[in-house]
């Protein structure tokens, strides 16, 4: 399988969301296989996206949550709060929240262990900034990043274990990764998720993202190591995203 996700970030109102969301939804008609595709618009339109997508193949997804479950936390969203107007996948450690919002790992593993016990599916994000790269210090650093949310989690046997690899200097740069490069680092994930959790390999999904456009999705998507894309710009641009779905369909129709 293949999982597609748009990460809309900080843009859209309302009229436009709607609008993206049933643009999106017309690509999945017709087709007998498709890419599980979520897209994960800002807290203020998902109850008017999950309007437009309910009832459809189209999943609903969080950019964010908060490490509690309900209190005195002005400002924050619960993941509660999130299955109620119903997401089902909440995309945890982006670095844009790490770097911006100081997020650390002590907070991730609250928010992640949170998701899982909502039976929400977190997408967890990793990735080295290119000091860590230039360094040759890529690997350690994302394996660190892992330890920090896997070591001392208790995964339920049915949760989807997914993550998405970001380096940090690909993310909206149009310098994505090399195929060599993600199909190496997506090995080592799939590998210390597997270690940490007792999950088999296979069962790890390990998503792509940065600077994913529907020029170079097809050479990422194709790689049995990549599991799916975490696209942030593109998913903003109904033709692009759309391209990329179809690509992945048409990767999993070949294979049938
Ligand atoms: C992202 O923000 O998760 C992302 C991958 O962004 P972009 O596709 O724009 O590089």
């Amino acid at each position: 399988m293949k999982t597609v996700i748009g990460n809309w970030k900080m843009n859209l109102g309302i009229r436009e969301s709607v609008a993206l969301a049933h643009g999106v939804l017309q690509s999945l008609k017709g087709k007998e296989l498709t890419p599980d595709v979520v897209i994960c618009p800002p807290f203020t339109v998902l109850s008017e996206v999950q309007k437009a997508v309910s009832k459809s193949k189209l999943a609903l997804g969080a950019q964010n949550c908060g490490p509690d479950r309900a209190g005195a936390f002005t400002g924050e969203i619960s993941v509660p709060m999130l299955k109620d107007v119903g997401c089902s996948f909440v995309i945890i450690g982006h670095s844009e929240r790490r770097n911006y919002m100081q997020e650390d790992g002590v907070l991730l593993h609250k928010k992640f262990r949170l998701a899982l016990e909502e039976k929400i599916t977190p997408v967890l994000c990793v990735g080295e900034s290119k000091i860590e790269r230039e360094a040759g210090q890529a690997i350690t650093f994302v394996k660190n990043q892992l330890k920090e949310i896997f070591e001392n989690q208790t995964i339920p046997k049915t949760s989807r274990l997914m993550v998405a690899y970001e380096p940090i200097w690909a993310i909206g740069t149009g310098a994505p990764a090399s195929v060599a490069d993600i199909v190496e680092m997506h090995q080592i994930i799939r590998a210390e998720v597997a270690k940490y959790t007792g999950a088999e390999p296979e069962r790890v999904e390990v998503l792509y993202g940065g600077s994913v456009t529907s020029e170079n999705a097809y050479g990422y998507l194709r790689e049995s190591e990549i599991d799916g894309l975490l696209i942030g710009g593109a998913s903003l641009k109904l033709n692009q995203f759309t391209e990329i779905i179809n690509l992945a369909s048409d990767i999993l129709n070949a294979q049938i």
